[in-house]
């Protein structure tokens, strides 16, 4: 039976009176009544245009089909194909920006939730996944390196051991699974959705190395002299961007970066662990992305008096999820658009406001975006306790700068051959953050399980190893 409804079948949320006094997940998921019935929303298109607009092409139509014919796990295992972790994308993926965006279903009322529905597939499908976790790692003798846990890094690992490779992953900090770890906060993504898929590769027979910062405590040179065939490197980009103006190193200022890695891996909103962030006060965050999403709304969850958010374009122009924006203003975030931060003000060492220029829009630019311009003489001021800054993150260096045969360009970004993971090392591979500058979780993970089919093909050549 056609479901006709011209919306989206809601999906239970925490309410925000209750979500902004825990860390738990605020979008609760369909259960299977209501994945069914939104699942009877989709038309089935033939022409397939929400694939097209699906970076690593799942084929959604054909998920769907299974979900109405109560099959989560053939749903779960059609996505997989070409999404190792659908639990992860059906959370974080900005659906309104590629597969919903093309939705037939979307030209007279709300596209149908293709998000939603992958996500009730994967959570659905991950009993079987458990159950079926197919452990070739060792067929073959070769060992591949990987640098860096983060989306990249993990979907490489993942297709290397399904080929047949011995796998070992180095991550610099202490956890692994990257921003999804120490960025994406678990109300967004809970932690026990990433752990799920971190088990299944270390069942699937990975070595997981934490502490480990390439570069630093072993060079690529000593990953091939330990033995490793190939180097994939997946370190994104980490190095957060600052504005430079007046007052930026005053106390109470902090990167988005510092601010949620160390609530996300630290708890410190918690007072009782070793570095609490405590009297948070009246906060400002600087931008307008998923990072200052998350860094706003864990503030309202540790505490904060105020939380605002200040944007030098207008709303429309916000690159976060639309579902962030929306949490967090149902959550009490406050924003302040067309406005530009100048200069932070000081009481005794410490931030105590913050200077703000009025902006305006102007034409647009190469990318189609409008551009800002100031407005002349508004200047206006406000009290802050607390800000950070979440206008961006650049390319993280250490590899790179402990190895000068791996080219970069003038931005740090690893090159790469033309839709290729090769660098200019032989064996050496780079894929995610590293390569694209700030992306997106699917594209990095599209760009692991890439780079992994390119490592199998040249080690092929290179050792006559037979393909399975
Ligand atoms: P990362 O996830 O950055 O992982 C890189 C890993 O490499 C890290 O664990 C790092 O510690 C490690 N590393 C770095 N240097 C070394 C070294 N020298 N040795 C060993 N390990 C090293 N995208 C979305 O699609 N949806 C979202 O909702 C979303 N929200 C986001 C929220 C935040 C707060 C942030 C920061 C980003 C968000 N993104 C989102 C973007 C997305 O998370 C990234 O595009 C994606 O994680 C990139 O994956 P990656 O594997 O290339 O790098
Ligand atoms: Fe279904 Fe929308 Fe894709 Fe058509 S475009 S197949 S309605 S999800």
């Amino acid at each position: 039976m056609f479901n006709n409804s011209q919306k989206k079948v809601a999906v239970t949320v925490q309410s925000p009176s209750e979500r902004t006094m825990n860390f738990d997940e605020v979008e609760l998921g369909y259960d299977r009544n209501a994945a069914t019935e939104e699942a009877h929303r989709c038309l089935g298109c033939k022409a397939k245009p929400c694939v097209s607009s699906c970076p690593v092409r799942v084929d959604i139509p054909s998920f769907i089909n299974k979900i109405k014919e109560n099959d989560p796990k053939g749903a779960y295992k059609i996505i997989t194909q070409s999404n190792p972790f659908p639990a992860i994308c059906g959370r974080v993926c900005p659906q309104e920006k590629q597969c919903e965006s093309k939705c037939v279903r979307g030209k007279s009322g709300e596209p149908v939730a293709i998000g939603c529905l992958e996500r009730y597939a994967a959570d659905f499908g991950c009993d079987f996944s458990e159950k079926n976790i197919n452990n070739k790692s060792g067929l073959f003798q070769h060992k591949i390196a990987v640098v860096g846990s983060g989306p990249a890094g993990l979907a490489c690992a993942s297709e290397l051991l399904k080929i047949g490779f011995k796998v070992t992953v180095f991550e610099a900090l202490h956890e692994f699974g990257g921003v999804l770890a120490y960025g994406i906060p678990k109300f967004r993504l809970p932690r026990k959705i990433l752990n799920r898929e971190l088990d299944k590769l270390k069942k699937s027979g990975a070595e997981m190395v934490n502490n480990a910062v390439i570069g630093k405590s072993l060079r690529v040179d000593e990953l091939f002299n330990m033995g490793y065939s190939a180097v994939y490197i997946a370190t994104g980009a980490g190095l957060p961007k600052f504005m430079n103006i007046p007052g930026e190193s005053l106390a109470g200022i902090f990167s988005a970066n510092e601010f949620l890695t160390r609530i996300n891996l630290m708890n410190a909103h918690k007072e009782e662990y070793d570095t609490p962030l405590l009297n948070l006060g009246d906060v400002l965050v600087v931008g307008g992305g998923n990072v200052a999403m998350d860094a706003a709304r864990c503030a309202i969850r540790s505490g904060a008096k105020s939380v605002k958010v200040m944007y030098r374009r207008s709303e429309s122009e916000m690159p976060a999820r639309l579902s962030e924006i929306n949490h967090a203003k149902e959550e009490g975030v406050e924003f302040m658009l067309m406005s530009n931060p100048v200069e932070f003000c000081e009481d005794n060492g410490k931030i105590s406001g913050v200077k703000f220029q009025k902006m305006k829009f102007s034409e647009t630019d190469e990318s189609g975006r409008r551009s800002v311009e100031p407005i002349s003489g508004e200047i206006h001021k406000i009290d802050i306790d607390t800000a950070i800054i979440a206008i961006g993150n650049g390319s993280n260096p250490i590899v790179t700068e402990s190895d000068n045969t791996i080219k970069c360009d003038r931005r740090g970004r690893i090159i790469v051959g033309e839709n290729s993971a090769r660098t200019s090392r032989k064996f050496v591979y780079a894929g995610g953050d590293i390569v694209t500058g700030a992306a997106t979780v699917i594209l990095a993970m599209g760009a692991g399980k890439k780079a992994a089919r390119e490592i199998f093909e040249d080690l092929s050549l290179e050792f006559n190893i037979s393909k399975i």
